[in-house]
């Protein structure tokens, strides 16, 4: 099978399931948004994809993000799913369509700094870190809540939601929990904020190949997927992954 088939069909598998996890609880499929994580994936492949017609791609490194706006012409809207040091944000800030991993109060400040200097409107998301672990980028729960009033004061960056990782499970429904929870704190989040706020909170970013079925029974309408669109594909030598027009088998 070519690349391009293996993929069309891996894509094809992946909206057909989005669409069973919709159905089971009585959404709409044009409620979720698919995000094409090509973080592990050639150049090549992130092409065949666009050319499908999947508009939206994910990296988790700021830089590859930045290489990879320049060096693929589809007009896909990119999205930041990984960490972000401030360092960065003026570099990411224009090819980038929602940033998904706003993690701390300080990097939003300084989102909102440079989008000033560089008249943008950048859309964000807010990382909950909900299950503890320490490797883990994003707010406390806790920490979100008591950071609520200061949040409220951007006026360039325009917070449309929440995003969270569930932790690593060979069962999907222990995922559950974590998901339903994301949903909640946006809830009270949403309670505590003015009528008319700037921020809708109508995002929720959460689901990747392990776990989107139950991320869509839950309530997300943005899903993070990468393994399961590269199924039978061989991944790129990470060294290699900027590049393009490299035949693995030349
Ligand atoms: C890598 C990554 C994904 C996609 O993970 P898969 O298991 O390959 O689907 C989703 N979200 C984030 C934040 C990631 O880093």
């Amino acid at each position: 099978m070519t690349m391009e088939k293996q993929i069309a069909e891996n894509y094809r598998a992946v909206c057909a399931r989005i669409e069973a996890a919709c159905k089971r609880a009585g959404r709409e499929p044009a409620e979720v948004r698919l995000v094409a994580v090509t973080k592990y994936a050639r150049l090549e492949w992130a092409r065949a994809l666009a050319a499908l017609g999947v508009a939206d791609l994910g990296e988790s490194r700021p830089q590859q993000l930045v290489a990879r706006s320049k060096e693929l012409l589809e007009p896909v809207r990119w999205h930041l799913i990984g960490h972000l040091q401030r360092n960065k944000v003026r570099a990411v800030l224009p090819p980038t369509e929602l940033i998904h991993s706003a993690d701390s109060l300080r990097l939003l400040e300084s989102i909102e700094r440079i989008a000033g200097e560089l008249d943008l409107r950048p859309r964000v998301l807010i990382e909950v870190n909900l299950t503890g672990e320490e490797a883990k980028h994003g707010f406390r729960e806790e920490e979100l809540e008591a950071a609520w009033s200061d949040v409220l004061k951007l006026e360039r960056v325009r917070i449309e939601g929440l995003m969270t990782m569930a932790a690593y499970s060979d069962d999907p429904e222990e995922a559950r929990p974590t998901f339903k929870r994301l949903r909640e704190l946006r809830d009270r989040l949403q309670s505590m904020s003015p009528a008319g706020a700037r921020t809708g909170l109508t995002q929720l970013s959460m689901g990747m190949t392990g776990d989107f079925e139950v991320a869509v029974e839950e309530g997300a309408t943005i899903v993070r997927i990468g393994g399961a669109l590269w199924e039978g594909l061989e991944a790129a030598d990470p060294a290699d992954q900027h590049e393009s027009g490299r035949d693995p088998g030349a």
